[in-house]
């Protein structure tokens, strides 16, 4: 049977935080745009629920952010530690000049579905849910579209542009034959949930203690709980009575009580591989990668979200005048990276930093840690709660909103 073709400007792949909003944003300004995401819906397990206070000033720059706001979130001002024996506040929202000063912890499927409703106001924009990308079409040398497999059966997209915004795993950059530099992670994470009750703690919260990690993030009435474990020891881990688990965790949190026993089997618990990577260059002729295809990044400091979203609305300032006049260029594409490329690497370089010298050495420890000096001031100093609240709330070379809505998009 024949594939179904589609002919569009762009089709971005993935609908995650990267390709959602750049969908949004070229729709918003008059360019025909076609999403792919080859899930039903964003009700996937835990994908991160960070929305920062940068992210917020651009749905502010939207005119959204009345509405993103009315949908149920919590306001984070503070991240809070446990090193061995040691709380420590790690950074202070509060201090930032932002219009918003917290972090907004929101389910990633309700931020996505947000910004699917959104989009579809705009006559340009399409969203093909089911849909997953499978190879490239190429043509002397240029992209000039893909092959999915959508509910219906095979589709052939035709784009003048294909923006691969499939994450950590992606097949875009894989099948376009993009380098891929891998900088290495210690660590991978299982996720579980617990019953979280109204006099429990109200902040995010992470424990450190010799040979483990415990991130505990409040989602109102559970706790989406986050045991870091050195990389490659899940397979091991997950051959033991789960009752071994329900001890670990009763150990870095002993005010669980019997609340550990909801962890029932392995199947509660999710197992999440972390990455560390980038890709020397992010583009070929008439493709271009964002977001974690272009630069998979770690949880640490939960920027992965942001840095995406910070990736499409620049893709979207360079590309969407272009595309709509046919005219984007490989040198367009080349002016993406060059934009995003600073910012990619400095936070990379935080991660690596605190995976190398705190988790690698907390996880491989037999000794109770004890906060490093940078921790410590921080403690001590109260306004310096504020240079790492700017970094993680606000990032490096934060983006704004350039596109103009037009008129009858
Ligand atoms: C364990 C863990 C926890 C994390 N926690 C946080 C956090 O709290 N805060 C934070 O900011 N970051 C966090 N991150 C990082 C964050 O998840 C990513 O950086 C961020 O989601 C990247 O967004 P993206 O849109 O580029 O890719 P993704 O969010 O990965 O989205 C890619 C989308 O593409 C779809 N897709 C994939 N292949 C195809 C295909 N072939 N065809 C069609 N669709 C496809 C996928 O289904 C997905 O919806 C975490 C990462 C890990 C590993």
């Amino acid at each position: 049977m024949s594939a179904t073709a589609v002919t569009t400007k762009c089709c971005v792949v993935g609908g995650g935080p990267a390709g959602m909003m750049m969908g949004y944003l070229l729709a918003r300004a008059g360019v025909d745009v076609v999403v792919l995401e080859k899930h039903a819906d964003f009700l996937r397990d835990f994908r991160g629920d960070t929305i920062h206070p940068s992210t917020l000033e651009l749905m502010q720059e939207l005119g959204l952010l009345d509405a993103f706001l009315r949908l149920p979130h919590r306001k984070v001002e503070r991240l809070v530690g446990e090193i061995g024996n040691v709380r420590v506040t790690l950074a202070e929202f509060t201090r930032l000049s932002s219009t918003c000063k917290f972090i907004a912890f929101m389910p990633q499927w309700d931020f996505l579905d947000f910004m699917a409703d959104h989009g579809r106001r705009y006559r340009g924009f399409h969203l093909m849910m089911r849909t997953e990308a499978t190879d490239l079409i190429e043509l002397g040398g240029r992209i000039v579209g893909l092959r999915a497999n959508a509910e219906a059966g095979a589709v052939e997209i035709l784009a003048d542009l294909v923006i691969g915004a499939d994450g950590r795993h992606s097949t875009i950059r894989e099948r376009a034959g993009l380098k891929v530099d891998d900088l290495g992670a210690p660590m991978d994470v299982l996720w579980t949930r617990l019953s979280r009750r109204p006099d429990d703690y109200a902040d995010a919260f992470g424990r450190f203690e010799a040979g483990r990690i415990f991130i505990m993030l409040n989602r109102g009435d559970y706790w989406q709980c986050a045991y870091v474990i050195a990389k490659g020891s899940a397979d091991e881990l997950m051959k033991r009575d789960i009752e071994d688990f329900r001890r670990m965790i009763l150990a870095m949190s002993p005010w669980l009580g019997e609340r550990v026993n909801e962890v029932k089997s392995w199947d509660d618990v999710k197992l999440l591989t972390v990455a560390l990577d980038r890709l020397p260059q992010w583009y070929r002729p008439g493709l271009l990668c964002i977001g974690d295809a272009a630069h998979a990044m770690s949880p640490i400091g939960g920027v992965g979200i942001n840095l995406a979203v910070q990736d499409a609305v620049a893709a979207a300032n360079i590309l969407a005048e272009p595309l709509r006049a046919g005219a984007a260029t490989l040198d367009h594409l080349a002016r993406v990276q060059a934009r995003r490329q600073w910012p990619t690497r400095v936070t990379q370089a935080f991660q690596r930093a605190i995976q190398n010298r705190v988790i690698g050495p907390v996880l491989a420890g037999a000794a109770q840690p004890k906060p490093p000096l940078p921790v410590k001031l921080l403690n001590w100093f109260p306004p310096l709660r504020g240079i790492p609240a700017r970094f993680i709330g606000i990032g490096v070379r934060p983006e704004h909103i350039h596109t103009k809505e037009v008129a009858g998009a």
